[in-house]
């Protein structure tokens, strides 16, 4: 399963860069900050700097002011004018990488746990993963666990019991702190629905990420509790029982996927459930013309119930395998293509429905070469980021990096920084990591533990300690 806790935010009219810097120069000459002669040189300098943090969003300042040729001083004020002219802000969030800003480093910012994690600040986390499943139905090729890798069952009492204790240390101030996925299948876990209820009953939005083959009926009746999610998100593995098997290894898996979805569809309308239906969707490699196919079963979702669409689906790509996970040229024209033919159908078809096309699909559908995040072992931080997310998995073990949380996978030890237990809380486990000043060293491969998510944090936090090491400080990070 890969989590990806994105908000999503539209494009905002008329912010495309192009049209920003038509009524740029007026707006420097609003500011009063640059002499008349000096309007035309900044404004394209403006333009320059919202080219590069739209398309690099993690480039340190130092290399920014490099590639603009100026001195500090000069670098310097045309931050100050930056900042003075929010339409420029605009133009680098709807940028061909703005969802990196608008899905994960804004969101964090303002929150202020970049600069927990950089003061090693004890903080409770701000994301809590529980991974609370004992074992997955599937064997998905790409799943980096072990096959056949799972927890006792035995485990499982003591299990919910710990899970309990988490959500009741949980603070308040954040509604959405928690989430359900895995590590393995969350519905696979009998008392999944009674730790939901719980975590309701004080307040929080509770999303489950699952596979939906166990999502049936009786499911639905026997664990009441599930009705308290605020969403189900549904990762698809293909759109018939043929691609299935191909990714998951289960015969007829889709089928029954689909059937539960749909009666899902059917019992949230009857019920009147608030509970919200998303989808995600990978395009692997030679399935982008399967596109199409998504959209018609989407509107076939639409169909069981016509006054509940499905809620949302969230797109992304499958580089893995590929050298420097870069697209061909042709495989690039011909998903760009797909990806424009889905937006136009699924307008059509499904109005309602909301798109999230991830880091690297929305830059590609505005046809820029964007370079996606990469973290190589060189580039992880050895004291991580705890203070922004950690994961729970059934054991009460804690770790640091999302993919790390499966049974029995090699090298995880080293990100599993504690147990939640009799001999400690998650809050203290999470300070004994930070206050110890411990240091993970990472080993080649390490990087695979990092989903998207943590590769985004971790280039925010790379970018921030190199910002303020170079005397920028006050500016580090270019927005917050
Ligand atoms: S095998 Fe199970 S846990 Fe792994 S990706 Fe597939 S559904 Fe998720």
């Amino acid at each position: 399963m890969t989590v990806d806790t994105s908000t999503t935010n539209s494009a905002i009219p008329g912010s495309e860069l192009s049209v920003v810097a038509d009524t740029l120069p007026e707006e420097v000459a609003a500011t009063g900050l640059v002499s008349p002669a000096e309007i035309g040189a900044s404004s394209n300098r403006l333009v320059a700097l919202a080219h590069i943090y739209g398309t690099t969003p993690f480039t340190q300042l130092e290399q920014a002011r490099h590639e603009l040729g100026m001195d500090r001083a000069g670098f310097e004020r045309l931050l100050e004018l930056f900042s003075r002219i929010p339409a420029l802000r605009d133009a680098v969030v709807n940028g061909p990488s703005g969802r990196y800003w608008t899905n994960t480093v804004l969101g964090l910012e303002k929150v202020g746990v970049f600069d927990a994690v950089l003061n090693r600040k004890q903080i409770f986390p701000h994301l809590v993963g529980l991974y609370p499943g004992p074992t997955c139905m599937f064997r998905c090729h790409f799943c980096v666990r072990v096959t056949g890798a799972r927890y006792q069952a035995s485990a499982l009492a003591r299990g919910n019991d710990m899970f309990a204790s988490v959500i009741d240390e949980v603070p308040i101030n954040n509604r959405d702190a928690m989430y359900v996925s895995g590590g393995l299948e969350p519905l696979t876990n009998p008392g999944l629905g009674a730790l939901v209820r719980k975590a309701a009953g004080r307040g929080f939005r509770i999303v489950l990420y699952t596979n939906s083959f166990a999502l049936n009926e009786q499911k639905l009746k026997s664990e009441q509790g599930l009705w308290d999610l605020h969403a189900v998100r549904t990762s698809l593995y293909g759109l018939t029982d043929e691609e299935y098997q191909a990714t998951t290894g289960k015969k007829g898996s889709f089928s029954r996927v689909r059937a539960n979805l749909a009666r899902f569809q059917q019992l949230r309308a009857e019920r009147e459930a608030p509970i919200r239906l998303g989808l995600s969707y990978i395009v692997l490699p030679g399935r982008a013309r399967r596109l199409s196919a998504l959209v018609d079963f989407i509107a076939e979702l639409n169909e069981a119930a016509p006054d509940r669409p499905v809620d949302y689906i969230n797109l992304r790509e499958d580089y893995s395998g590929r050298p420097d996970g870069k697209l061909s040229p042709d495989e690039r024209a011909e998903l760009q293509d797909e990806l424009n033919q889905f937006r136009e159908k699924a307008a059509e078809r499904t109005p309602a429905l909301h798109i999230d096309y991830g880091y690297a699909l929305h830059s590609l559908m505005r046809g820029a070469d964007v370079q996606l995040v990469r973290i190589r072992p060189e580039t992880m931080r050895p004291s991580a980021h705890p203070q922004v997310s950690v994961q729970v998995d059934l054991l009460g073990d804690v770790y640091l990096y999302r993919e790390a949380a499966f049974p029995g996978l090699a090298g995880a030890d080293r990100y599993r920084i504690g147990t939640v237990g009799p001999g400690g809380t998650l809050a203290q486990v999470v300070d004994r990591f930070v206050s110890g000043g411990v240091a993970v060293h990472p080993q080649e491969g390490d990087e695979y533990f990092l989903d998207g998510f943590d590769q985004a944090v971790t280039a925010r936090l790379n970018q921030m300690e190199a910002d303020i090491a170079d005397g920028w400080g006050e500016w580090r990070g270019f927005l917050r």
